[in-house]
């Protein structure tokens, strides 16, 4: 039971989280840099509570809107150089994960005038600029992790950079900016939240801590699972939702992910398709993969969400999301190859070989 638990960004809850606690902003300087996508912090309302609280401390800003989805390299690259030409103070990401990742990349670059590729090495002369998260998905749980999750052209894949100083400050957690989300935004981000609960807790690096965190996260989704239908989720599972997210971050920040997220980066990047959704694909496949050494775990996890048996959570997830794609045996082969050599397939309860993961994707995708 050896191991550290540490934490580092102080979290607020609940509706109007922003308005109410918003002199927390004032420790950290008077220009913020805000970054965002092309629509998610107009449409969830984050933008105008921002831009209010804003103005009331007398804090000057800037905005820089034209996140990607799936963030690359060269797009955070450009929002660091505006950053650092507005001369910002801190930076403010209002989004789904891909905004809150490209925060902290640009966070570093705003105060680190370096090639971005150079996020990778992790040495940065200067401190990154302060981070302030405000999510507007349910689902990455970003804003309480130290991860930014960078689309790697030049390597055909996705890679995260880390570190204890990209954990936000302050997060505002308020889930009536997920109101707006389209109802298979809402699955698919929920299913990615799921999915880090589920690999935290079955992921070797897990501790009795983040143990505690993924079971009460697991228990809150199989509290939607039934709610989860269309034009139906009410305030109630979209707060759960939030909570659970959040949750789960905190799991992952300890444990990381594991060959689910490593082979989802392949259907993003190939296939695009979108994050959640693609973990979802993998999760009762990867499941049944680690059945036989982590049985225990795995029973648990089938308890809490209420469902009867692995295959009976693999068809409430079909119902959710469309699982089928068309991949020849050379792509499997490929991805199989790119998860078995990323970091995270090495916190796999069960060790992996490339074929395993072969297995896996193809009969994940029948
Ligand atoms: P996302 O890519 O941030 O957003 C998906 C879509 O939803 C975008 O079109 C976005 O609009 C829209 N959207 C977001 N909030 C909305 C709202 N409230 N109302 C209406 N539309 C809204 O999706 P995500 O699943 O949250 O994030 C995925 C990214 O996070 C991936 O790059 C993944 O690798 C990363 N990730 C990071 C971690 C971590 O620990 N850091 C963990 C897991 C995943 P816009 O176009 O305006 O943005
Ligand atoms: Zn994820």
């Amino acid at each position: 039971m050896t191991h550290s638990i540490w934490y580092k960004t102080k979290v607020f809850f609940g509706k109007n989280a922003l308005e109410e606690n918003k002199g927390e902003l004032l420790s950290y300087g008077k220009k913020a840099f805000i970054v965002t996508g092309g629509s998610s912090a107009k449409k969830s309302g984050a933008y105008d509570d921002i831009i209010n609280v804003l103005s009331k401390l007398e804090i000057e800003f800037e905005i820089f809107n034209e996140v990607e989805n799936n963030p690359s390299v060269e797009n955070v690259g450009e929002g660091g150089r505006r950053a650092r030409e507005f001369g910002a103070d801190f930076i403010i990401g209002i989004g789904g994960g891909s905004p809150l990742d490209a925060s902290k990349a640009i966070a570093v670059l705003a105060a680190n005038d370096i090639p971005s590729l150079e996020l990778y090495n992790g040495n940065f002369k200067n401190e990154p600029k302060p981070i302030i998260a405000i999510p507007t998905t349910a689902g990455t749980g970003s804003e309480v992790t130290q991860y930014s999750i960078l689309t790697r052209k030049d390597k055909e894949t996705k890679m995260g950079i880390g570190g204890e100083n990209l954990f936000p400050k302050l997060a505002f957690v308020d889930p009536k900016y997920t109101n707006s989300l389209p109802y298979q935004i809402t699955i698919n981000t929920g299913i990615d939240a799921l999915s880090h609960a589920v690999e935290g807790y079955l992921s070797k690096r897990s501790i009795p801590y983040s143990d505690a965190l993924a079971e009460k996260a697991i228990k809150f989704f199989g509290e939607c699972l039934n709610d989860l239908t269309e034009d139906n989720i009410t305030e109630t599972t979209r707060e759960k939702l939030m909570y659970l997210s959040m949750l789960a971050g905190i799991v992952i920040a300890h444990t990381g992910t594991t060959i689910v997220h490593a082979m989802g980066y392949s259907l993003t990047y190939f296939h695009d398709i979108p994050h959640g959704k693609a973990n979802g694909i993998l999760l009762e496949e990867y499941l049944k993969f680690n059945y036989s050494d982590a049985k225990e775990k795995i029973d648990n996890i089938i308890n809490l969400l209420g469902v009867s048996s692995i295959e009976d959570f693999g068809n409430k997830v079909k119902q959710l999301i469309d699982t089928k794609v068309e991949i020849s045996a050379d792509e499997i082969d490929k991805y199989a190859e790119k998860s078995f050599l990323s970091k995270n397939a090495k916190n796999n309860i069960v060790e992996v070989t490339k074929e395993d993961l072969i297995g896996i994707i193809r009969n994940s995708i029948k």
